[in-house]
């Protein structure tokens, strides 16, 4: 059973911002509209647990913005600012919730875990998969320490940094698909495998202060563009983002990270007037590779562009996405080397033991199975 060291009940808060778990038909097709309160009344309470709930916001999660994100990172820093709270679950849509797992994780400075989980079934169907999933988390964000944010899904555990949703419709919808999960959930036990690898976190950005979803936030928020190569490739829709305003292009590449020499101009004129690039690749797993050249990884390097290792698009977005308010936030903002260097950090950052992390453990003790 699950008590803190005075013998009371984990306090678990929940966070609820819409998705199938909260997904009724509304006539021609689902979208999300029960409350954070029906939601957690389809699920039995894990033993030695209290919840209370905030309703945030009701989408699903293809609608979610950067102002939605951030207003989530602050409710988060906000409830995790009363030290009675022992940990945080967010339920979430499972389309984007990879890219807002990990804008909190980049942000994370606490040891008490934030635990995001979904459903790939409707809320209130008999055999949805929700209520097992939100059990799951609640048990999860009363177990662990020093993991920073996680999914929970299906029983399995995964870090933030990394994870991705590979089943369109099945149960099982995340995994990292270039390492291992980081550990399980069921029968009453949490096992964490291993300690996930995470960068130094930022500072909780100013733009986050301010942010509202469903309105304009106060402090306009940079233009990301993912745009993605394939054969017949031109820089024509890479130029179409940076003519809408882009400060940030996520290059979606072919293979380790290559495109063609026209890309590799473009990607050369965008990082000349201050544009941060980064490289992601359309295969699914392993990490970006400096081989080729003729347009290739090599020659994207070499015109400024930064490789996202084994992140992909969603999350690689996020991190360009974090340096670019991370630089705007310190004084003298606005200098391209630093945010260069910022999204570098974040990129190939994984950083153990280091004192800035704020999340202590050493492997042995995070690596905790614990009976719940
Ligand atoms: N379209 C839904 C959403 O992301 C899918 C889900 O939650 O599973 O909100």
């Amino acid at each position: 059973m699950k008590r803190t060291n005075d013998g009371t009940p984990r306090r678990i808060v929940v966070i609820s911002t819409g998705g199938t778990i909260a997904s009724r038909w509304q006539g021609t097709g689902y979208a999300a509209d029960a409350s954070g309160d029906d939601v957690l009344a389809t699920a039995p309470l894990p033993e030695g647990v209290t919840v209370e709930v905030t309703d945030l916001f009701n989408v699903n999660s293809s609608r979610m913005t950067a102002a939605h994100q951030l207003a989530l990172l602050r409710t988060v820093h906000e409830t995790l600012a009363d030290p009675g709270v022992d940990g945080i679950v967010v339920t979430h849509g499972t389309d984007t919730l990879e890219e807002t797992a990990f804008l909190l994780d980049l942000h994370h400075t606490d040891a008490r875990p934030v635990v995001l989980t979904g459903a790939q079934r409707p809320f209130g169907t008999g055999d949805g998969d929700g209520p097992g999933n939100l059990y799951d988390a609640l048990q999860v964000a009363a177990s662990v320490r020093d993991l920073g944010v996680l999914v929970v899904f299906d029983g399995r555990v995964h870090a933030a940094r990394g994870t991705v949703k590979t089943q369109t419709l099945a149960a099982d919808a995340f995994s990292d698909p270039s390492t291992e999960r980081l550990g399980r959930v069921g029968f009453s036990r949490v096992d964490i495998e291993r300690q996930p690898e995470r960068p130094a976190p930022l500072p909780f950005p100013r733009a986050a202060r301010t942010a509202a979803p469903g309105t304009a936030p106060a402090v306009p928020l940079p233009r990301v563009d993912i745009v993605t190569h394939h054969s017949d490739g031109d820089p024509v829709l890479l130029e179409a983002a940076l003519a809408a305003g882009a400060r940030g292009i996520v290059l979606v590449a072919t293979g380790a990270g290559n495109a063609t020499p026209e890309i590799v101009r473009a990607v050369a004129g965008a990082v000349s007037r201050g544009v941060l690039v980064a490289v992601t690749t359309r295969v699914p797993a392993g990490p970006l590779a400096e081989i080729y050249t003729g347009g290739g990884a090599v020659d994207l390097v070499a015109a400024g562009a930064l490789l996202t290792g084994t992140l992909r698009a969603g999350q690689a977005r996020v991190a360009v996405l974090s340096a670019l308010l991370a630089d705007e936030d310190t004084a003298g903002g606005g200098d391209p080397a630093r945010r260069t260097a910022l999204l570098r950090r974040l990129l190939d950052g994984p950083v153990r033991a280091e004192p800035a992390l704020a999340t202590g453990g050493s492997r042995s003790a995070s690596a905790v199975a614990t009976r719940a």
